[in-house]
């Protein structure tokens, strides 16, 4: 077999057999194959396409081409909830406690932050004391005592795939659905968990800006999933604006504690709820009604804010910040950015808002960027919201002096009207 003809193929419009698949994911590893040539093929895909079976063939070799972990023989019936990336998307910290505390097994590995959206790492990590790094006894014992554990991505889990990212962000070919599902979902597969939930975000904070690419790109993962034999389906939520109120590490995770404690923004709580429904469904196979109510209660009863407490504690983390929010890191300064006029905010840039986030001190652009934990926004006023000339519709959080000009670009990222918007729908749809 050689590369050159498999290019070809692919440029002249035709389907990649498995076989070349796995010939170029085991080629690319070893290094037998240059990047030069991976590029030229990553572009005709980009151009061309792939069916689903080409998708399917390419996720599987790629998950294969590192460290396959196996839940399912570790744990039996784990549960995995995964979100494609947005701004102040902290669910993660909400509903793995929410599901854990009704006896669903959560064993999780997670990212940091890179550019625009923040990573679970990265908030758990803003809590004194909390290890992201367990060896992998203590990792399976705690799954095994509490239900729950999230730990940063270890070990050499789809290799091929930081390659082929590697080369996709300096090629210009990130944003190709059949790449993009390859990617998420290679990862997902070694992982080893039965049961997955994937969160596709859509709107102006997300990868996808369009209900059409996201139902496409849901639905492109969902039958990969089902390919290989996992019990998987999507919810495609919205993101034209940054979710809940606050954006930042450890602003987030005083959020998610406000929701376990029955607080918080409304539209989070209810995400929160609808993605631990359906993680309870896919490992428990009850009704929806059913699996509904039981995450209602453990909210209500406290349950899930007590399983946060031990997590926390079991990774050692200071429980006490759940009555303290004090003991978490802040930054030295904060600035208010105050309306200019008032009307309507009808518009949020989300990916904008994440973007200042990040320059705020929240966030990397390189993987060994230091972060400033305690840096972020908090959002008093979002899309719909009535606002009045003066009032404060934001704080920035920061350990930057004079940021006069992050102030203005705050206010060049929302658009403020005098009529309201009509507002998209949180649940855009279900995959399955
Ligand atoms: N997240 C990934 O892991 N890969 C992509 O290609 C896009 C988002």
């Amino acid at each position: 077999m050689r590369v050159y003809d498999i290019i070809e193929k692919k440029r002249n419009k035709k389907a990649l057999t498995k076989e070349e698949i796995e010939f170029v994911i085991t080629g690319l590893v070893d290094g037998s194959i240059p990047d030069y040539q991976m590029s030229s093929l990553i572009m005709a895909i980009y151009l061309n396409g792939m069916n689903d079976r080409e998708i399917t063939y390419l996720t599987d070799s790629m998950a294969r081409s590192g460290d396959m972990i196996n839940l399912e023989e570790m744990f039996g019936n784990t549960v995995d909830k995964h979100s494609t990336g947005g701004v102040g998307d902290k669910t993660s910290l909400i509903i793995c406690p929410i599901v854990a505390s009704l006896g669903c097994k959560v064993a999780k590995m997670s990212g940091k932050g890179l550019g625009f959206t923040g990573g679970t790492i990265d908030k758990l990590d803003s809590i004194p004391g909390f290890k992201t790094s367990l060896d992998t006894n203590d990792f399976i014992k705690q799954v095994n005592d509490i239900n729950m554990s999230i730990i940063s991505q270890t070990g050499n889990i789809a290799p091929a795939d930081k390659k082929i990212y590697a080369i996709r962000d300096i090629t210009a070919t990130v944003s190709s659905i059949p790449l993009i599902a390859s990617s998420i979902m290679s990862k997902k597969i070694a992982a080893g968990d039965k049961n997955i939930l994937l969160d596709v975000k859509v709107g102006s904070g997300a990868f996808m800006k369009t209900k059409k690419d996201a139902t496409e790109l849901a639905t492109k993962m969902v039958n990969i999933g089902k390919n290989l034999k996992k019990n998987i389906m999507a919810i495609i939520t919205n993101m034209d604006e940054p979710l809940g109120n606050n954006i930042g590490n450890s602003l987030e995770v005083m959020e998610a504690i406000d929701i376990l404690k029955g607080n918080g923004n409304e539209e989070l709580r209810e995400l929160c709820i609808v993605l631990a429904t359906n993680m309870v469904i896919l490992s428990r196979n009850i009704s929806e009604k059913e699996a509904r109510c039981k995450v209602i209660d453990a909210i209500n009863s406290g349950d899930a804010l007590n399983k946060f407490k031990e997590f926390v504690k079991a990774q050692h983390g200071n429980p006490n910040i759940v009555d303290n929010y004090e003991l978490l890191p802040s930054s030295k300064y904060t600035y208010d950015v105050i309306a200019p006029k008032g009307g309507y905010i009808t518009k949020i840039n989300s990916e904008e808002i994440g973007t200042i986030a990040n320059i705020l001190g929240a966030g990397r652009n390189a993987l060994d960027d230091k972060i400033d934990y305690g840096a972020g926004i908090v959002m008093y006023k979002k899309i719909n919201n009535r606002i009045k000339k003066g009032d404060v519709i934001a704080t920035l959080y920061t350990n930057k002096k004079n940021i006069d000009d992050i102030v203005n670009k705050y206010l060049d990222a929302i658009t403020i009207t005098r009529t309201k918007v009509k507002k998209n729908k949180l649940i855009i749809g279900y995959i399955k």
